[in-house]
């Protein structure tokens, strides 16, 4: 349910709604607008309640019950784009925001390499995993807090943003053998910008509701990835998750999805057309992940110009200087000089479609 105030209820007006939702034993979120609350969202489960018991209340325009099983992520609770800031960059305002690096950070060298033609692009925010999630134990599983270090390092000589995953509340096994001092995800939220849920931790409730509430001060902005076999609506829910325990700054990132395509043509189904749902459901910024969708580089620059036109607020793209030799998603990762042509006909039409 939520409540729109009326412009110019006074501060005792709002503070005594407020008191009536605490006292009925609810939890609320506010949206703030230029004079005062504008918005108060009510927490919780309000199917015993009459809209009545609010509305009656003075300063309350009006009351209005949200049917939507998500609430705070969607159109209905706010109708206007949510923008999401990172330093100076604004994800889901006017501008197509790219974000690109390799699939894992693998070494100075490599991270060096990359940081320098991303940056060189015009490109703001880097990728690169330090944590992986791979299907397999035998995998490269990542160069963890090392990988981390060496990413903030690189990308603050480039004036980089860093987005990276964070896979868990596991600590990461070093080459060593030995686990890090600190859990992945205390670790990933000391070096990261954005912090991304991967798509195989959309599910892990537990898990989101941990990084809501060790982000909920900071509000530092979070990636949170589709589930490759889960529907829009368990996505939203998930982001809702995040949002309800405290912090507002989700982007919802499409990555493909399981269909019966064979991995020998498209890796994933590139779900091209979610994004134009997301948009009307949900305030958050929509986000496409080209790489994983189709999972092969040659197609790659067709899916983002696919998911630019469609109105997608964002790209996240893997590259990598020596695809060939990757440790991780080689196949799918871009050149340079292919990042460079996506990057210059997506936003072409990104600014045409906006
Ligand atoms: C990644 O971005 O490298 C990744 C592991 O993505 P996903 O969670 O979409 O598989
Ligand atoms: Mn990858």
């Amino acid at each position: 349910m939520i409540i729109h105030m009326k412009k110019g209820a006074l501060p005792q007006q709002e503070k005594a709604v407020l008191d009536r939702i605490i006292s009925a034993g609810f939890k609320y979120e506010i949206i703030h607008g230029s004079t005062g609350i504008d918005v108060i969202g009510i927490l919780g489960d309000l199917s015993g309640v009459e809209e009545s018991f609010f509305s009656e209340l003075d300063g309350v325009d009006k009351v209005v019950r949200i049917s939507k099983a998500y609430k705070l992520v969607s159109r209905q609770y706010s109708a206007a784009d949510r923008k999401i800031k990172v330093g100076g960059i604004e994800i889901g305002g006017r501008e197509l925001v790219i974000m690109a690096g390799p699939c894992s950070l693998e070494t100075e060298e490599q991270i060096v390499t990359i940081a320098g033609y991303v940056a060189k692009l015009g490109i703001k925010i880097m990728r690169g995993g330090a944590y992986k999630p791979r299907t397999s134990p035998y995998s490269f599983q990542g160069m963890g807090i090392e990988g981390l270090r060496l990413l903030a390092k690189v990308c603050g000589r480039y004036r980089l943003k860093i987005i990276t995953e964070a896979t868990g509340l596991h600590r990461h096994i070093d080459r060593k053998g030995r686990p890090e001092a600190k859990n992945v995800l205390e670790n990933v939220i000391e070096y990261a910008d954005i912090i991304q849920v991967g798509a195989r931790n959309m599910k892990s409730y537990g898990f989101l509701q941990e990084l809501a509430l060790l982000t909920k001060d900071s509000k530092k902005p979070i990636l949170l990835k589709r589930g490759e076999s889960s529907t829009l609506k368990d996505f939203l829910l998930a982001a809702e998750y995040i949002v309800a325990h405290g912090n507002p700054n989700v982007m919802l990132c499409l990555r493909g999805i399981r269909a019966f395509e064979e991995p020998e043509f498209q890796r994933y189904t590139a779900d091209i057309g979610a994004i134009t749902v997301l948009k009307k459901e949900s305030n958050l910024p929509v986000i496409f992940d080209p790489s994983h969708s189709i999972g092969n580089r040659h197609y790659v620059e067709g899916v983002s110009l696919a998911a630019a036109a469609a109105g997608a607020d964002g790209l996240l793209i893997e590259t990598h200087n020596d695809p060939a030799n990757a440790r991780c998603d080689g196949d799918q990762s871009v050149t340079k000089e292919e990042l460079a042509r996506i990057k210059a006909l997506a936003v072409k039409i990104h600014a045409v479609v906006k």
